[in-house]
C-alpha cells in the first residue's frame, strides 16, 4: 500500500516535508512501519505536487522508480517550496502497471489526489461505477489502475461542483458496497485544505494555527498526531481539523 501525505501552511520545501524527516516519505519507502499486510515496501515509483503560484494550477514530478535512486528529485525537492503540496511513494497493486502515470498525484488544475489502498474485484466490480462516468474521461485516465479511475470519479463529482468532502465520501461508499473489502485512503488538496479518508488503513492528521498535515504515518514522532478513526473522512486546514464518519453499507 502506498504512503501519502498532503501539507498546506506556510510555504516550505518539498525536501522538508519529503526528504528531511525522521520518517519522511524517503524513508516510508523503504522502511514503512505500517502497511497492515498491503506489500513490504515502495518502491514502484512516487510524486509530488505543489503550487508555483498560490491558489493557481499545481505542478508535478512523477517518477516509476523508487524515490531513494533519483538525485535529480532530491535537487529539486531542495529548492522548491510551496505552501501546499502532496506527495505519494507508491507499492504497485499485483497485475497494476509500474509507470510514471500511474504514480500519485493525479492532479486538475488545482487539485492534487492520491489513493493508498485497493479496490477488491478491479475493474469487474466497479464496472458499473465506470459506466456513469463521461467515456473520455475513461479513455483519458493516467494509468490503467484502480487509483487513477477512483481519481477520474472523484475529479468527475468537483467538476460537477461537489464540495470536495462529499466528492470524496461519495466515492468511497460507492465503490465500497461495489467492491467490499476495498481499502479507500482518499487524499485531495487545493493547496489551502486537505480532505482524506480512513477506509482500512493508517491515516494521521497533526494541524496548529499556521499549518495542517495529513499523513499516512507520522513523518516526525517528536511531535503529536492524531489518528484519523477508520472509515472517517477528516478535513484539515490551519487552525481547523474536523472528523465525519463515512457512511456504510450496512456491514457494521
Ligand atoms: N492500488 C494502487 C496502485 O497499484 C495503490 C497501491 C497502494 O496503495 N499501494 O497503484
Amino acid at each position: 500500500m502506498c504512503r501519502h501525505l498532503a501539507y498546506v501552511g506556510p510555504p516550505v520545501t518539498l525536501a522538508s516535508l519529503v526528504l528531511e524527516p525522521p520518517h519522511s516519505l524517503l524513508r516510508q519507502s523503504y522502511a514503512p512501519a505500517d502497511m497492515r499486510g498491503g506489500g513490504t515496501i515502495n518502491a514502484d515509483g512516487f510524486g509530488a505536487g505543489w503550487y508555483p503560484e498560490p491558489g493557481g494550477p499545481a505542478a508535478r514530478y512523477r517518477s516509476a522508480g523508487p524515490i531513494w535512486s533519483d538525485a535529480s528529485f532530491a535537487a529539486l525537492a531542495a529548492v522548491t517550496g510551496s505552501g501546499g503540496v502532496l506527495a505519494a511513494v507508491r507499492s504497485a497493486t499485483v497485475g497494476m502497471p509500474v509507470t510514471d502515470t500511474a504514480a500519485a498525484p493525479f492532479a486538475d488544475g488545482p487539485w492534487l489526489f492520491s489513493h493508498n489502498g485497493v479496490v477488491r474485484g478491479w475493474p469487474q466490480s466497479v464496472a458499473a461505477a465506470a459506466a456513469a462516468l463521461p467515456v473520455t474521461d475513461l479513455l483519458t485516465l493516467d494509468a490503467p489502475t484502480d487509483s487513477a479511475f477512483l481519481w477520474a470519479l472523484v475529479r468527475h463529482r468537483l467538476r460537477g461542483g461537489a464540495d470536495p468532502a462529499d466528492a470524496l465520501a461519495s466515492v468511497v461508499t460507492e465503490v465500497a458496497a461495489a467492491a467490499p473489502e476495498s481499502r479507500l485512503n482518499l487524499l485531495l488538496t487545493n493547496g489551502t485544505a486537505i480532505w482524506a479518508t480512513a477506509w482500512s488503513h493508517a491515516l494521521s492528521v497533526r494541524t496548529d494555527d499556521s499549518h495542517a498535515l495529513v499523513v499516512s504515518e507520522p513523518i516526525d514522532p517528536h511531535t503529536t498526531w492524531t489518528a484519523v478513526p477508520d472509515r472517517h473522512l477528516v478535513t484539515a486546514c490551519p487552525g481547523h481539523r474536523r472528523f465525519t464518519a463515512l457512511a456504510t453499507t450496512g456491514e457494521e
